[in-house]
């Protein structure tokens, strides 16, 4: 560490460099001295290393004061490097800022280095929890809360996730020194490849608990009953999911949580009661014949009260009615479907003799006779 090069002169570039310059140096040296382009040549991996460092103090505008101002002497303590240097997971953090995306995928040589360490990475997700909700039709048209009793992983409380039954009890990992990643060369057709993956041991955690949590065994979770209330809105159908972010399970070592995932079922309509078509309701009104003759008020089902319809005198069998915007709201918001009611005559299969009479006197009036 004594004799550190002078963090300028690492990425050749002048003193009052600006943010920009400095980037743009650190790109040009990183892909020179990049390990996928220098397989096992321990000078560029030391090159590469070296501008890592240089790039991640006069990249961050406090640390470069404290070097302008005291040289390395200042640097001690600072960042990740002090002690024994770099690791390369640290530098393969830093591409995603440096190169964004108009490196990506370009450049051919990365991607299997860049690409494995990602899944190397030490932020935990937790899993996602699916539970199924049935709705009334009420439900739908309205919308609704819902309080949900889910057991689910939380948090330790003894060990507050970490696994271990004390900060001491936490050792880093001797097969990958921390970094949560292994490095391994092989070769390949396109020459020696240098690929990581999550190392084996501490399962890419760099860690390892030597006196695991007697509450949770170590994994730093415990199940739990918890209520969790979500609102769902006016409008949903059959098989629709909603995503509650972050109420799933809990993840290890205070990584994201899971979401809750809610699919949506809907109650089987009551037959011959109000039904759903998109975003209509659909009734089927049977009138007998004298009503649908003379006209009449009748009660209609509405989704849990009754509404009151008009009926015309004349009306005809097949005849829709419509009750505009009385339907679903769109679940996006945006408009609401139509109350549809079909209006089906009543024709009695047996009269009696003294009903049978009177529909007898119809036959030959000419009101009763079809017209053309
Ligand atoms: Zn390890
Ligand atoms: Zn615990």
């Amino acid at each position: 560490m004594a004799d550190k090069r002078d963090y300028y002169e690492v990425l050749g570039v002048d003193k009052s460099a600006t943010a920009e310059e400095i980037k743009k140096a650190y790109r040009k040296k990183a892909i020179e001295y990049h390990p996928d382009k220098n397989p096992g040549d321990k000078a560029a991996e030391e090159k590469f290393k070296e501008a890592a460092e240089a790039y991640d103090v006069l990249s961050d505008p406090q640390k470069r004061a404290r070097y302008d101002q005291f040289g390395h002497a200042g640097m001690s303590g600072q960042g990740g490097f002090s002690s024994g240097g770099f690791s390369m997971e640290d530098i393969f953090s830093q591409f995603g800022d440096i190169f964004g995306s108009a490196f990506g995928g370009g450049f051919g040589g990365f991607s299997g280095f860049g690409g494995s360490r990602s899944s190397a990475r030490r932020t935990t997700r937790g899993s996602d929890i699916r539970i199924k909700v049935k709705l009334s039709l009420a439900e739908v048209v309205k919308g609704v809360e819902k309080t949900v009793k889910i057991n689910k992983m939380v948090t330790c409380p003894d060990c507050q996730g970490r696994g271990a039954a004390s900060e001491a009890d936490i050792k880093t990992c001797d097969h990958c020194h921390g970094t949560g990643v292994v490095t391994k060369i092989a070769n390949t057709i396109l020459g020696q490849m240098q690929t990581t993956s999550p190392c084996p041991y501490c399962g890419g955690e760099g860690k390892k608990i030597t006196n695991p949590c007697r509450k949770c065994s170590g994994t730093g979770l415990v199940k739990n009953a918890e209520e969790i209330t979500f609102k769902i809105p006016a409008g949903v159908q059959e098989g629709m999911q909603l995503t509650i972010q972050g109420k799933g399970n809990a993840a290890r070592n205070g990584g994201v949580p899971g979401n809750l995932l809610v699919v949506i079922e809907e109650e089987a309509p009551k037959e011959g009661g109000l039904q759903r078509d998109g975003n209509d309701l659909v009734y089927t009104l049977n009138l007998s014949i004298p009503d649908a003759i003379l006209g009449c008020s009748v009660e209609i089902p509405y989704i849990d009260s009754k509404l009151k319809i008009k009926i015309d005198p004349g009306t005809q069998p097949g005849k829709i009615l419509k009750l505009r915007g009385k339907g679903i709201p769109e679940v996006n918001g945006y408009g609401t479907g139509d109350y549809l009611i079909y209006v089906q005559v009543y024709v009695p299969k047996r009269l009696d003799r003294k009903e049978k009479e009177i529909v007898e006197g119809w036959r030959n009036s000419s009101s009763f006779t079809p017209k053309s």
